[in-house]
C-alpha cells in the first residue's frame, strides 16, 4: 500500500491555496469572508456559504518559508530526473508574484529553488549537475524570449497583434521545445540569479504602448537540470510559472483592457484547467493543444512529472466573487 502511494505521488498534481494577508489601511477590522480550517477554506458572505478543500492551505500568517517547505520535496523529484511544474494561479493582486519572486527581504519560490538546486549539487558527490535557465512570456498567444541578447520593444498593433518570434516544436520522443528560445548555462548561483533578475527586468520594461501587461501575461522560468552519474545523463525541466490574472476581465470591464486580452488569458487558463482536470482523473485524452501555455508545458504536466499549483486568493469582501471562481478552479483540479 505504501508503494502504491509512492507510485501515485510520482505522477501527482498537488493543489495548494494561499490566502493573501489583508492590506487594509484602516484601523477598523472588517471580518474577512475567508476563513481557514486545516486544509479547508470556508467562504461566508451574505447569501454565500461555500467550502473548498485542497491539499494544503497557507493562511494569511504563512511565510515564504512555510510555502517553500512544502514545495521543496518536488524539487528533489526534479533533481531525480522528473519534469516539474510549479504554477501560481489567482486574481491580480492576490500574491502570485510575491509567492514566486518574493521581495529582496522575503525571497520567493524561484530564487529559493535556484539556491536549493546549487546547494544540492554541491552536496551530492555521486553525480555532477549542470543547470541552464530560460525565461519567456506568453502574451495573447505570442511567445517572447525574456533572455534574448537583443530585446526589441514590442508594440501592440491596432489589430491587437504582437510580434512573435518563437514557435513550439514537439519532438518524436514526446518532449517539447520552444524553438529559438535562449537557454543560458549558469555555472553558479550568482550567475543564475543575475540571469533571473535580467529576465524579470525585461518582462517589466520592454512593453511599449501597452498598460500593465504583466497581469495579463504568463511568465515562465525554466531551469534545465542535467545530471551526470557515471555514464548516464539525465535531463529534466523545472518550470516556475507566474500565471496571468484569473479575474473575469470581460465582466468587470477593467480599464484599458481589450476584448482580445481578456479572451486570451481566459482561454489559456481554462485550457490549463482542462488539462489538469483530465490528468487528475487519469483520462486517456489530455487536451494540451488548446493553448500555447499548455503546449509548452505538455511534457511537464503529464506522466512521470510533478505539478504543484498554488491558487492565490484575497481575504477581502469585495473580491469574494473572484475568490469563489479561483477556488472553483482549484476544485476542478482536485
Ligand atoms: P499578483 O502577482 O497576484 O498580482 P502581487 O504578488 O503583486 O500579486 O501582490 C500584490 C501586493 O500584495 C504586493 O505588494 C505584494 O508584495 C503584497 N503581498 C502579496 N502576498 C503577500 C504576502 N503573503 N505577504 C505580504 N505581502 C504580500
Ligand atoms: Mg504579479
Amino acid at each position: 500500500e505504501a508503494l502504491d502511494k509512492l507510485i501515485d505521488l510520482k505522477g501527482s498534481i498537488r493543489v495548494f491555496c494561499r490566502v493573501r494577508p489583508s492590506i487594509s489601511t484602516s484601523n477598523i477590522k472588517i471580518k474577512s469572508p475567508v476563513t481557514v480550517e486545516q486544509e479547508n477554506i470556508l467562504v461566508r458572505a451574505v447569501g454565500i456559504k461555500k467550502d473548498f478543500s485542497v491539499d494544503r492551505v497557507f493562511d494569511q500568517e504563512s511565510t515564504q518559508d512555510d510555502v517553500f517547505h512544502d514545495v521543496k520535496p518536488i524539487l528533489r523529484s526534479a533533481l531525480d530526473g522528473h519534469n516539474v511544474c510549479i504554477l501560481a494561479f489567482g486574481q491580480t493582486g492576490t500574491g502570485k508574484t510575491y509567492t514566486m519572486e518574493g521581495t529582496s527581504d522575503n525571497l520567493g519560490v524561484v530564487p529559493r529553488a535556484i539556491q536549493e538546486l546549487f546547494s544540492h549539487a554541491a552536496q551530492d558527490t555521486s553525480s555532477t549537475y549542470s543547470f541552464s535557465i530560460s525565461m519567456l512570456e506568453v502574451y495573447m498567444g505570442s511567445l517572447r524570449d525574456l533572455l534574448a541578447p537583443r530585446q526589441q520593444p514590442l508594440f501592440r498593433s491596432t489589430e491587437g497583434n504582437t510580434t512573435c518570434n518563437l514557435s513550439i516544436l514537439a519532438t518524436t520522443s514526446g518532449s517539447v521545445q520552444v524553438e529559438g528560445l535562449t537557454d543560458v548555462a549558469v555555472p553558479d548561483l550568482k550567475k543564475a540569479n543575475q540571469w533571473y533578475c535580467r529576465g524579470r527586468r525585461s518582462r517589466s520594461t520592454s512593453w511599449t504602448n501597452v498598460n500593465n501587461v504583466s497581469s495579463r501575461s504568463h511568465c515562465l522560468t525554466r531551469i534545465t537540470i542535467r545530471r551526470c552519474g557515471g555514464v548516464s545523463e539525465q535531463v529534466s525541466k523545472l518550470w516556475l510559472v507566474d500565471l496571468g490574472g484569473s479575474e473575469r476581465l470581460l465582466k468587470t470591464g477593467a480599464s484599458g483592457l481589450t476584448m482580445d486580452e481578456g479572451k486570451a488569458i481566459n482561454l489559456s487558463l481554462s485550457a490549463l484547467g482542462d488539462v489538469i482536470a483530465a490528468l487528475r482523473r487519469k483520462r486517456s485524452h489530455v487536451p494540451y493543444r488548446n493553448s500555447k501555455l499548455t503546449q509548452i508545458l505538455s511534457d511537464s504536466l503529464g506522466d512521470g512529472s510533478k505539478v504543484v499549483m498554488v491558487v492565490h486568493i484575497s481575504p477581502s469582501k469585495e473580491d469574494v466573487g473572484e475568490t469563489i471562481c479561483s477556488l472553483g478552479f482549484a476544485k476542478r483540479a482536485m
